[in-house]
């Protein structure tokens, strides 16, 4: 396997939205969970996004994180890395960056790196190296209150000097206007003033379009979904890589029973629930029982087993706002969000021994321990099932088997139908 793409993601919902985003414009993406076994079975790909959980580390730790993930990528092939970050920077002066990016760029010897959070479709936007989020600068959108990097600053030629070792120069949006030769001229004019990075302004998609055909001549980048969006048409375009129709590897049936998780509690988690109940077995746990190991999971699991061989069934732990406070009162609250998604991971696993090969997650945190413990090491991205859900194929594990994982507040009222109908 030759890789055209790379990439780096410093956290794991960043890393499916990248995946997603490389899928839909044509790339065949696998992403790993965390850095992958030397013998990880992969299907073959165009890209692939190693998640990590950096963002908030301790910067060395980002750092030989990250060096190690772009080995792995650049050993089997990949002429470009991306290190992707939040569309919002998110970061403290400390990093991390600043500090991956000077480590990744020294590794790879490249001269100057361009770096974007810009993604126009989300209302990311940069101009003259400042961050707009939607209508706003930075430093006056909610992310100045963020618990772990508040942004206090809206110019990220500012913010990423603060963090890296090299100066930091702008490609403003005149000069990308102005296309692809333009771009290129400036940043060598960069590089040769001993400039190792440059934020490039990007308002439209065709921004992003134009900075990726000259990223794609580089070693390295740093930006969010929207440069990678500019990477992979660009990788397209000069027909390095050969479109693949989204989804085209993962559509093939797995067969095999199919269930549905929900751990979270959110509104339209809620309202998919009681969609779902009108099509198929749905079970609500007892949340008192799981605290109290009462054997709740094994309820489930029995539950379960009894009605799979007649179509899905739905567990849900889920609740409202009113009794998700009442369980947190009786119980603390880290201690109830915790017990309960191990339940959903015991459930999830004894499911899959009972022959699930067709699983749909609600819920973040409920996903990440569900995904965790089925020790799956990564995923071929598939068709999209609601706006940044896809079908995923689980890749390196022991047979196959297909996922969806959703974000409590993510897709309409029929989701979970909607969900098992694209996933045969
Ligand atoms: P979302 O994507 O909606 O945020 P998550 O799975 O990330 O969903 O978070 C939901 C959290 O709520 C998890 O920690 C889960 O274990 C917890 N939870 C699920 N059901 C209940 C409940 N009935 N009472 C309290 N907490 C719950």
């Amino acid at each position: 396997m030759t890789l055209a793409l790379g990439c780096i993601a410093d956290d794991y919902t960043g890393a499916s939205d990248l995946a997603n985003t490389l899928t839909r414009a044509g790339l065949r993406t696998v992403q790993t969970i965390g850095i992958p076994a030397d013998d990880i079975a992969l299907p073959e790909v165009d890209a692939v996004v190693v998640s990590l959980k950096s963002r908030s580390i301790e910067a060395g730790l980002a750092v030989s994180r990250a060096r190690a993930a772009d080995k792995w990528l650049r050993g089997r092939g990949a002429g470009h890395v991306l290190f992707k970050i939040c569309s919002t920077f998110d970061s403290t002066d400390a990093g991390n960056i600043g500090p991956v990016m000077d480590a990744l760029r020294a590794d790879c010897g490249e001269g100057a790196v361009l770096v974007t959070p810009a993604f126009p479709e989300t209302g990311r936007t940069v101009y003259q190296g400042n961050l707009f989020v939607g209508a706003v600068p930075l430093n006056e959108s909610p992310l100045k209150d963020h618990p772990l990097n508040p942004m206090h600053d809206s110019n990220l030629v500012r913010v990423l000097a603060r963090q890296s070792r090299t100066q930091i120069g702008l490609v403003d949006l005149a000069t990308v206007t102005r296309g692809a030769d333009a771009v290129r001229a400036r940043l060598a004019e960069l590089a040769g003033q001993g400039i190792g990075a440059a934020i490039i302004d990007a308002v439209f998609d065709r921004d992003l379009e134009t900075i990726g055909l000259v990223a794609a001549e580089h070693l390295l980048s740093v930006g969010a979904s929207g440069i990678g969006l500019g990477l992979a048409r660009a990788l397209v375009s000069t027909g390095k890589v050969k479109s693949a129709a989204a989804g085209g590897d993962t559509s093939a049936a797995v067969g095999g029973a199919a269930a549905c998780l929900a751990g979270s509690c959110s509104q339209a988690t809620l309202k998919q629930i009681a969609k779902a109940e009108k099509v198929m077995p749905v079970l609500h746990l007892d949340p008192d029982r799981i605290l109290t190991g009462a054997g709740e999971s094994q309820r489930a699991l029995d539950w379960a087993k009894q009605r799979l061989t007649d179509g899905p069934v739905l567990i849900a732990s889920s609740a409202t706002p009113d009794q998700v406070a009442a369980l947190q009162a009786r119980h603390g609250r880290d201690a109830a969000g915790h017990a309960i998604e191990q339940a959903m991971a015991d459930i999830a696993e004894g499911l899959v021994k009972s022959g699930v090969r067709r699983l749909v997650v609600a819920g973040g945190e409920t996903s990440g321990a569900v995904v965790d413990r089925l020790r799956i090491p990564g995923f071929l991205v598939g068709v999209e099932i609601a706006a940044g859900v896809p079908v995923l194929r689980a890749v390196g594990a022991g047979g196959d088997m297909l996922l969806a994982l959703k974000s409590g507040n993510f897709g309409g009222p029929e989701f979970f139908s909607n969900a098992l109908g694209l996933m045969r």
